[in-house]
């Protein structure tokens, strides 16, 4: 499998990896600018890990664009960098930045990715409309393609933001949440994405899938996810990776086949 999204510098996670008989493959999340660098050597040092660099909307107040571009130019040549990103909104909960503060990052790093010509990985939580508005305000720097990671919202939704960035390369990746049962909601949505729009992450350490849900959520535990998924779109589970792995290879832009 392909992971689309992964933290495995998270503390409780990285001394846990079996790098020898369960070796993930995917791509390091970069959330918060001070752990870039240690996202970045994570890519370096295992093959089949890509990496990106971004600013979690949970970060928003300590973002310096200044440090990020500086950040982002110095490792452009890196054929391991793939992504701008996570970025994007969040307001789930009160103690998290203000909501104005959010939308400049978020707007920062869209600016960058385009600037750069990377893809931009999203994060969007209870923050749909307002997402939709900045990325449909910002549509002409997004031809380099942008992912909706964990798609948490309605068929509608997802239909809407589809025909609103017609002409962009609109990804979305689903995790252990399409496993939750009082969230069948989302399996419309994953049946409505164009096949070839859809990708496949843990989050680890976070959202993991039933039956190990309420656990530190690892890599290998995407089978739980696959197997859903595999349901939903009455597909086999090999077909399910071979269609997600293309897929993440194509919005990544990764040309070297990484590892199984
Ligand atoms: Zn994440």
């Amino acid at each position: 499998m392909f992971d689309s999204h992964f933290h495995l510098i998270d503390p409780r996670l990285i001394t846990e990896i079996d790098w020898q008989n369960n070796r993930p493959c995917g791509v390091e999340i970069g959330a918060d600018f001070e752990s870039l660098p240690a996202v970045f050597a994570m890519a370096q040092e295992h093959d089949g890990i890509y990496c990106t660099a971004g600013v979690h909307p949970a970060y928003a107040d300590s973002y310096s664009a200044n440090d990020l571009e500086n950040f982002v130019v110095a490792n452009l040549a890196n054929p391991k960098f793939v992504a701008i990103g996570e970025c994007g909104l969040d307001y789930h909960r009160d103690d998290l930045p203000a909501r104005a503060t959010q939308q400049s990052v978020f707007a920062s790093q869209i600016t960058l990715a385009n600037k750069y010509a990377k893809p931009l990985v999203v994060h969007t939580r209870d923050a749909w409309d307002d997402t939709v508005t900045m990325l449909i305000a910002h549509k002409a720097e997004l031809q380099h393609g942008v992912l909706i990671h964990c798609m948490s919202y309605t068929a509608e939704n997802a239909q809407y933001l589809l025909r609103a960035l017609a002409d962009v390369p609109l990804y979305f990746a689903f995790g252990g949440h399409i496993t939750y049962k009082n969230k069948s909601f989302f399996h419309d949505t994953l049946r409505v994405i164009p096949r070839d729009r859809i990708l496949i992450e843990t989050d680890a350490p976070y959202l993991a899938p039933v039956p190990k849900r309420g656990e530190i959520n690892r890599p290998e535990y995407i089978q739980y996810t696959a197997r859903q998924m595999a349901l939903v779109l009455n597909l086999t589970v090999d077909e399910v990776e071979t269609l997600t792995r293309d897929n993440a290879l194509r919005f990544y832009q990764i040309k070297t086949a990484p590892l199984k």
